[in-house]
């Protein structure tokens, strides 16, 4: 259903230049539509054009048609357009011809579609052509509408896995035929005959081009609205939250032909860097093209200013002389052009207050502007260009928050390679550096067994010579992107950016052979499953794996931590087991440590075997040497970690996974078995007793395992013997991890270090089991404050992990200190989903629009989130709240916990930056 919006004027088209208009309507007109209004009332070189309001593709979602007396007021804004240009709609010698293009509220950038040059057809290419003296361009214009028509509007696609848009394939043929180098050098007649077969290609795909304007520019636009709901824009929609009721607005708009001639040209450019928020000026250009070329990644493009182009040829080995020859820059060609675009994208910077992409076209000398929107930048980038208008006053501290999206600023915490071992290394090849960071995997080049890879349990590279919407999935689950062309702004460069995922684009060196599956660079061939490490920051690409080491932090993170940390709520503490992770959670100022999983610290190896000495002791001697070894080990490690946590409050949680968790894989074991059997059948006949008596000690070994592991065997672990349950039944496990606790504690406060030490029970259903386990627990205290003559005050409380123990929170309330919501458990007792085995599904419920994210990812605010606020509302306000489920580090659930008053979240060390955003926009209106 979509939704009506009270303030949505009733108007379902708009010109650019009407009166009245509000440009900051971005819900009504889309981003796109909005800021042409704004150009228009800012007196910028804007082609002329209108726009069809969101309001109306609303219509059409919930219809299947426009609106009433739609098509009146289109005929009557393109009269109107016909007015102001002297041309008319469909005329064969002086055509109006107009591109359509999309435009949500909120820019998801290469995610719906475009067709240019509606308004030609056979007749009008043959026929203005010749009045306008040029007929390539007319031909150029044609052959491209018959190829965006047929991709967009048609959805003509190839039928072997999209490799090759079968119009690219034409095109290539054609280019090869003519022994040119791209489209650019093609003849009027080429263009001519790229358009014949075009044409036939549509015929044979069993579609009609519509040779009248009207219809093309009809279809058009539906094909716009419709590319709102198309499996890409969906799934980045979720990505993002961005509302599906919101449809997308259609910019009708006249065309501008940067195919015109050699004094013609398309681009695209910043205000500011951003992949480092730099405030220089930069950007790319292709003469004689329209606007797809350079995002589309046909033609690699040029520098737009000359320090650009000069530092491009550096990195590239090209010659001053090469470069003056073919690779000049947009400002070398074009100077006063090029002035004239410094000026308007300072002014529309200045106008914006925030980094801006434009779009432009020069039209036979003439500067038109196409676009301008917010650019999409790296988290770097993001934050320094935020804090650089914070710092002049050009924005508030609550417009500085509202810019930083929470989620992106873990980008910068990313791993980059170790420039110890990178130094040693020489890449192989190398391309355009689109979006830094540090990715290896395995080389992978579809993005359909990108995703099948993944699902595998394999970390991937996904090499393709371009990409495409359709590969955003794949694209998302890679470890890096890379492909062999494209520019900075081609869809790979814009969507990995976007992600901050590490990203390559134009390694043109690479020939990559799909049917084979490999890529060969120079004479050398890398094959499906080869390991690569790719340095989106470089854009080095290297052979193997190359280890990462985290990234180093600038003074502008800190400062924007400082005031989230100031303007936030609730606290954020680290999900931390070891004194590293606590070190590293202070790093990024943590409150506190919200979960210390002690079960982690008996993992090491060295622990795991004690572990395993205590869950198979035979007698309560042999399992307390064990607990007696165990119990130095834990001491150590909880001294460590209150001693980096020094005056911060520390969660440490009792032992909560089922014991079996701590034995080896039964089907090992067995496996084991049977191989001892085989050798005990081969020796026995030899004389060697030796042998013999070895076998037979490992298979007792082998068989006590499997009867241990037999007698834990439960059908439903994660429901079964853990967490309070595993110390009720073993409550000298409980004794001693409180006895480490108690004593680190002890020995830390002697050498002047400030404990606050808070004990936490997990996986309560009710009150009794936390009550049987409190009195342990404050027995043990006792014991050892009488044996050290210390004292230590400390807290008691528990996990609020399954529903029933939620509901039970007022007489919960009046036993425990404090409260933290494990989300994961809740989420998993909750819903009555395996947090381990639903995956599957869950994708399939996602598709299918049942639920909205991924369960465990974002807290279900309805089903789940009510459990929580009923436990709040009922704990005391003295009972401290928290919540250290894996959703303590995602934004959107955090903005719940803080509206329903939780006093902190807490969540793993790199997601601790983004809590404290997440934290501090959430107190924001
Ligand atoms: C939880 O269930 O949310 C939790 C934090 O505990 P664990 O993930 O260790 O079960
Ligand atoms: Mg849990």
């Amino acid at each position: 259903m979509c939704e009506k919006n009270d303030s949505f004027e009733s108007k379902h088209i708009v010109m650019f230049d009407e009166e009245g208009l509000d440009p900051d309507n971005k819900g009504l007109y889309g981003g796109k539509g909005a800021n042409l209004i704004k150009m228009t009332q800012m007196g910028i070189p804007v082609p002329l054009g209108f726009v069809v309001t969101t309001e109306a593709c609303r219509y059409f979602m919930e219809t299947g048609d426009f609106p009433e007396g739609f098509e009146d007021d289109l005929k009557e804004m393109v009269a109107m357009l016909e007015q102001k240009t002297g041309r008319i709609f469909g005329d064969v010698d002086n055509p109006l011809i107009v591109s359509v293009r999309s435009g949500a509220p909120i820019s998801m950038p290469g995610m719906m579609d475009t067709v240019l040059n509606i308004g030609m057809n056979v007749n009008v290419a043959n026929g203005w052509g010749k009045v306008i003296g040029n007929s390539r361009l007319a031909w150029d214009s044609f052959r491209r509408l018959l190829q965006m028509f047929g991709d967009v509007v048609l959805g003509i696609k190839s039928a072997d896995e999209k490799d090759d848009d079968p119009f690219d394939v034409i095109l290539d043929e054609v280019i090869t035929r003519e022994g040119v180098e791209n489209d650019r050098q093609l003849n009027a007649g080429a263009l001519e005959n790229i358009a014949d077969r075009f044409s036939a290609l549509i015929s044979e795909r069993g579609f009609v081009f519509p040779d009248d304007p009207w219809e093309q520019l009809k279809t058009a636009i539906k094909a716009v609205f419709r590319s709102w709901n198309t499996e890409r824009a969906v799934f980045y929609r979720r990505g993002k939250g961005i509302p599906e009721t919101m449809g997308t607005a259609v910019n009708v708009q006249l065309m501008v032909f940067g195919n015109m001639n050699s004094k013609s040209a398309t681009g695209v450019v910043f205000t500011r860097d951003s992949a480092t928020g730099k405030n220089t000026f930069n950007g790319e250009y292709l003469l004689e093209a329209q606007g797809e070329d350079v995002v589309a990644g046909v033609r690699t493009p040029l520098k737009v200013r000359k320090t650009g182009s000069l530092a491009w040829a550096k990195l590239s080995g090209i010659s001053e002389e090469e470069r003056l020859d073919k690779f000049l820059s947009f400002e070398e060609v074009m100077p006063e052009i090029y002035s004239q675009l410094f000026d308007i994208q300072h002014k529309l910077e200045e106008d914006a207050r925030d980094m801006q992409d434009i779009e432009f076209t020069v039209e036979d000398g003439k500067l038109w502007i196409l676009q301008t929107r917010d650019g999409m930048r790296t988290a770097g980038a993001m934050i320094k260009i935020t804090t650089d208008f914070l710092s002049r006053g050009e924005i508030s501290e609550d417009e500085f928050l509202r810019r930083i999206d929470a989620d992106k600023i873990s980008e910068v915490l990313h791993p980059v390679f170790d420039p110890k071992v990178l130094n040693t290394k020489k890449s192989f090849v190398g391309g355009l550096p689109a979006s830094p960071g540090a990715g290896v995997g395995q080389i992978v080049f579809t993005a359909g067994d990108a995703e099948k890879w993944v699902a595998g349990g394999k970390k991937v590279v996904l090499v393709r010579t371009k990409t495409s919407p359709e590969d955003v999935k794949g694209m998302k689950v890679s470890e890096a992107i890379l492909t062999a062309e494209g520019g900075a702004t081609s869809h790979a460069a814009v969507v990995a950016r976007g992600w901050g995922k590490c990203c390559v684009v134009a390694a043109s060196e690479m020939k990559i052979d799909y049917s084979a599956k490999t890529v060969m660079v120079d004479g050398k061939i890398y094959k499906e499953g080869d390991w690569i490490s790719v340095n989106g920051s470089t854009g080095k690409i290297y052979e193997g794996k190359i280890p990462v080491i985290d990234p180093e932090l600038t003074d502008n993170f800190y400062r924007l931590i400082e005031i989230c940390k100031r303007r936030a709520r609730m606290e954020v503490r680290a999900n931390a087991d070891t004194p590293e992770d606590a070190k590293k959670a202070c790093g990024f100022e943590a409150s506190g440590i919200g979960l210390c999983r002690t079960e982690h610290m008996f993992f090491e190896k060295g622990r795991l075997e004690i572990m395993r000495e205590m869950i198979m002791a035979n007698n309560d001697q042999e399992r307390s040497i064990a607990l007696e070894k165990l119990l130095s080990f834990q001491r150590s490690d909880f001294e460590g970690i209150f001693t980096a946590m020094n005056d911060l409050p520390v969660t440490v949680r009792l032992l909560d996974p089922p014991l079996h968790e701590f034995l080896p894989d039964k089907d090992k074991l067995k496996e084991k078995m049977s191989g001892l059997k085989g050798s005990m059948s081969y020796i026995v006949g030899s004389s060697d007793r030796d042998d013999l008596f070895d076998i037979e000690e490992k298979m007792q070994e082998v068989s006590k395992v499997l009867e241990v592991l037999e007698r834990l065997s439960e059908e439903n672990p994660m429901m079964g013997h853990r967490g309070c349950r595993l110390g009720i039944t073993f409550p000298a496990i409980i004794e001693m991890q409180v006895r480490a606790m108690i004593e680190a504690a002890l020995n830390a406060q002697e050498k002047g270090v400030v404990v606050k030490l808070e004990i936490m029970v997990p996986l309560i259903g009710v009150l009794e089991e936390f009550v049987f386990l409190k009195k342990i627990i404050l027995e043990v205290a006792e014991e050892i404050f009488s044996e050290r003559g210390k004292r230590l005050d400390f807290l008691i409380g528990t996990m609020i992990e399954i529903p029933a123990a939620a509901l039970a929170m007022k007489k919960i309330a009046k036993e425990v200190d404090f409260i933290s919501f494990g989300t994961n458990d809740l989420t998993q007792m909750g819903l009555g989903i395996s947090r381990d085995d639903g995956v599957k599904f869950i994708r399939d419920y996602l598709e299918k629009g049942i639920y909205k994210h991924n369960p465990f990812e974002v807290l279900d605010q309805e089903y789940i989130g009510v459990f929580v606020k009923i436990a709040v509302d009922d704990a005391d306000d003295d009972i401290k709240k928290g919540i250290c489920g894996e959703h303590g580090g995602n934004p959107i659930s955090i903005k719940f916990f803080h509206e329903v008053g939780l006093d902190y979240v807490s969540c793993s060390p790199l997601r601790i930056p983004v809590a404290w955003v997440a934290a501090a926009k959430a107190t924001l209106d």
